[in-house]
């Protein structure tokens, strides 16, 4: 329902020419989006993550579309140098990838490569030491393997239907929400390792499967086209987190790239990345530890204030469930972001 609503929107500034009127008032200077997975599209009726991925093909039509009207891709540190020095000849576009899935590598370097794109890859240290915890691809398999789930949140049982793709897919959408509402991260990852362990899903194989190695990193970061960024080290939403813990978690997995790479990571980006996950105090500690740049996951192109928030940047989503160029074109104009935003250029708070 909520996506319907959406697609209207976005449907409705693209055909109304609304979002070509739009983009001198709101569309910034540029914008950075956001891409998790890049890999054909599977068949399967249950796939609740499916906004996390875009097929090859999307990509690269993203890529044509952008360079026909203009946009200049660049890397963040060509974004840095722009916000800093108020260098605006050109709108940029900034693609930047989180986690560092396998099928970076395998489906989106070889058109990035092909079209000489520049793009970031941020990768949570976990995740190439095979300690990482993909709860949400988790939460997933276990739901796909029961048929119906009891358990106990914060002391109170809860009883779930999904013997059908319906009752999987309202699930998922019910429990990822209530999960995500907790206050402790540690309580999440319990009762979904729980429930892992109760349907036969065995959590530590998807990172194996799912992300690269530290070997496949370094053949990403030997490319000039390539920036690696740091994203923490254990994928945590750092507002929920002690100071300590946003700190160390900063620092240590800038030490691992750093260590393993042999380059320091200059750019960040905040796990999950809503206000829920980074706020005021995360921003300040990202500039404080002595990122160039952290990014968020909240909607918004940039604007030349955005000098004064390099650490709280916006990012416009490639949702894999809105894979149409008219789609991007709308949201990189600003026009669907500029609503959402209720026209306030930044949201750093
Ligand atoms: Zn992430």
């Amino acid at each position: 329902m909520r996506q319907a609503v959406i697609r209207t929107g976005l449907e409705t500034l693209y055909f109304t020419g609304a979002y070509i009127a739009l983009r001198g008032l709101l569309g910034g200077v540029g914008a950075i989006l956001t891409l998790h997975h890049v890999r054909p599209a599977r068949a399967d009726a249950f796939q609740p993550n499916r906004l996390l991925e875009v097929a090859p093909e999307f990509l690269e039509n993203v890529i044509v579309e952008l360079r026909r009207s203009g946009t200049e891709l660049v890397s963040l540190d060509e974004m840095h140098r722009r916000l800093t020095t108020a260098d605006f000849g050109r709108r940029f576009v900034c693609l930047t990838f989180d986690d560092g899935y396998r099928d970076n590598l395998t489906f989106a370097y070889p058109i990035l490569k092909k079209h000489a794109v520049p793009f970031a890859v941020y990768v949570p240290t976990s995740f190439p030491d095979r300690l990482g915890d993909l709860w949400w691809v988790t939460l997933e398999a276990a739901i796909a393997a029961a048929e119906r789930i009891d358990l106990a949140i914060a002391g109170k049982s809860c009883s779930f239907r999904c013997a059908t793709v319906a009752e999987k897919r309202e699930t998922y959408r019910a429990l990822y929400w209530i999960l995500r509402s907790l206050d402790s991260e540690e309580d999440l990852r319990a009762i979904v390792r729980d429930l892992a362990a109760r349907h036969g899903v065995d959590p530590s194989a998807f990172c194996e499967r799912l992300c690269m190695s530290w070997d496949e990193l370094a053949q990403l970061a030997a490319d000039p086209l390539v920036t690696i960024g740091a994203h923490t080290v254990n994928h945590l939403m750092l507002r929920k987190q002690p100071e300590e813990v946003v700190r160390r978690e900063m620092l240590a997995g800038a030490d691992a790239i750093e260590a393993a790479l042999g380059v320091r990571p200059d750019h960040f980006a905040f796990p999950v990345g809503d206000p829920t996950s980074a706020g005021p105090r995360e921003f300040a500690i990202a500039r404080d530890v002595g990122f160039k740049t952290a990014v968020t996951t909240r909607p918004g192109v940039l604007f030349p204030e955005h000098r004064n928030y390099l650490t709280a940047l916006p990012r416009i989503s490639l949702n894999g469930e809105f894979q149409r160029l008219r789609y991007v074109q709308v949201l990189t104009s600003g026009a669907a972001t500029a609503l959402w935003n209720h026209f306030r250029r930044v949201d750093a708070a």
